[in-house]
């Protein structure tokens, strides 16, 4: 079985030093609405609709996006006015730019270095808990995410292929070895002990706001294994998700009645092309995600409200 392989990625996050949180404590915290959309409140039509839809469904495949964790204070890239394109004009590193360039390599893990106690702290929210309670109840059958935050980890969800991979593992580009971040900001640390910025606005990867001479003297560790390319094992723009995982993904979809995008604009085809599959077996979908996606067209039904405030409204039966 592979590495990529969904059910050994939340082995491999506990291995990794995620720790579950409790539920009860994170249900209670209130949301941060700082990066999230102005919506109204769930319509009670709507949800008695989305009951009924998840009630029907006895293999559930549930697609999330940014959307699902803008609640948990992670901004998105595509919302408007509060989506980092909208607020600024920063854009994400692409991954042929990481792999040919030292200096990009290095002002992305200076970033990263700075972003990262604040990124890895952030927490499941409503929505994460809610479906890791239908994964309990046998409601969900697999779950898919875009988001690279580890949150359905930390909710304690384990039917999850992680589509873009994870910021809280690095890969090394020369001979595959996964290693926990945490270990990696302990290296950076010894490597750069007078080194100090302040981290300015927060991206959904975790890249901060640097400018060029704050990066210039940062030192960035080679592989202890093989002296390769350390890179954050997520999928970078302008990087292709493996064969192996897309398949992963139509396969469970092969096998689901039915499939939920929450908190997904569905404007990246890595994504997209699930929603497509599904259309084109005929499953019902419905999509929660606040503002239009690409899939509306489409779509059994599709409702604008925030998946924190949806979610923990349906009863899994
Ligand atoms: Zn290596």
């Amino acid at each position: 079985m592979s590495i990529y392989c969904a059910l050994k990625v939340p082995e491999g996050c506990r291995a990794l030093g995620l720790q579950h949180y409790r539920s009860h404590s994170v249900a209670k915290a209130a949301p941060n609405l700082a990066f999230v959309p102005a919506s109204p409140p769930p319509d009670a039509v709507e949800v008695e609709a989305l009951q009924r839809f998840v009630s029907h469904s006895q293999r559930l495949l549930v697609m999330t996006g940014a959307g699902i964790s803008t609640e948990s204070g992670i901004p998105d890239y595509r919302s408007e006015g509060v989506g980092l394109y909208a607020r600024t004009d920063r854009r994400p590193i692409q991954h042929a730019e990481f792999v040919r360039s030292a200096s990009a390599r290095q002002r992305y893990w200076a970033r990263n270095f700075v972003g990262w106690p604040q990124f890895s702290s952030h927490q499941p929210n409503a929505a994460h808990l809610a479906l890791r309670n239908w994964e309990k109840l046998g409601k969900l059958h697999w779950l898919v995410t875009q988001n690279v935050d580890a949150l359905h980890i930390k909710a304690g969800s384990q039917r999850v292929m992680e589509l873009h991979g994870c910021t809280h593992r690095v890969l090394c580009l020369g001979c595959g070895e996964q290693t926990p971040r945490s270990e990696l900001q302990k290296h950076f640390e010894a490597l750069n002990p007078t080194w100090r910025a302040e981290a300015h606005g927060i991206a959904p990867d975790g890249d901060v706001f640097l400018t060029e001479e704050q990066v210039h003297n940062f030192r960035v560790p080679a592989c202890s294994k093989c002296g390769g390319i350390l890179k954050p094992d997520v999928t970078f723009f302008g990087d292709t998700v493996s064969r192996e995982k897309v398949d992963f993904v139509h396969k469970r979809l092969a096998e689901s009645d039915s499939m939920l995008v929450a908190g997904s604009s569905l404007q990246v085809y890595s994504g997209y092309r699930f929603a497509l599959a599904a259309h084109e077996k005929k499953l019902p979908i419905v999509i929660i995600n606040i503002g239009p996606t690409r899939s509306d067209h489409f779509a059994s039904m599709k409702l604008n409200s925030r998946c924190g405030e949806l979610l923990p409204l349906i009863v899994p039966r």
